[in-house]
């Protein structure tokens, strides 16, 4: 039987590491189709269903200006996976593949992105299609996808140069 935390035939677990606090925010609630693991997509599609990104009150006005954009990159928090896996089994046939390699929701620190096109703002919740989370999973950020985007600041020395600057002192 298939199951969601299972560990499969040659993966490799871990003893976690006591969690330090990054101090991470949740600024909103993810609403999609997908109550279940099992049936949500692997990875979104831009023609999957509509979802609804609810943004909680003191975030609203932090949306001013993502309009503009055709696709944003929405970063969530895989809030169900477990996290100690370092060596996993996505094909479950005893072959295995670091978690590093791979884009799997079980990692150290759950994070999932997305690149969703945008459909409209509304107040308060954002409308887009191409997510693959569960109903209710905590949203961590909304950003420009980053090929539509051009820095608002003016450059900066970095920018040009190729090599690494000079050590300091
Ligand atoms: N697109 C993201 C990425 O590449 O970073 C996530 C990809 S991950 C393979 C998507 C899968 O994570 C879904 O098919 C579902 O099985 C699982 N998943 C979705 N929402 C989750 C949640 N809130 N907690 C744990 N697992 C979740």
């Amino acid at each position: 039987m298939v199951r969601e935390n299972e560990i499969r035939a040659g993966e490799v677990a871990i003893d976690l590491p006591p969690a330090t606090d990054g101090g991470l925010i949740f600024i909103g609630r993810i609403r999609t189709p997908w109550t279940s693991r099992m049936l949500a997509p692997r990875q979104g599609r831009a023609d999957g269903p509509v979802c609804r990104i609810e943004i909680f009150a003191p975030w609203v006005p932090a949306l001013e200006g993502l309009g503009r954009y055709a696709r944003i990159e929405v970063i969530y928090w895989l809030h169900l996976s477990r996290r100690d896996l370092v060596r996993q089994s996505p094909a479950n046939d005893g072959s295995v593949r670091g978690t590093f390699s791979l884009r799997s929701p079980v990692r150290p620190n759950p994070l999932g992105t997305s690149i969703a096109t945008l459909v409209a703002i509304e107040g308060d919740t954002v409308l887009v299609r191409g997510l693959d989370c569960l109903d209710g999973t905590p949203l961590l950020d909304l950003k420009p996808d980053r090929t539509l985007f051009t820095p608002v600041a003016p450059p900066r020395r970095g920018d040009f140069e190729t090599e690494a600057p000079p050590a300091d002192g």
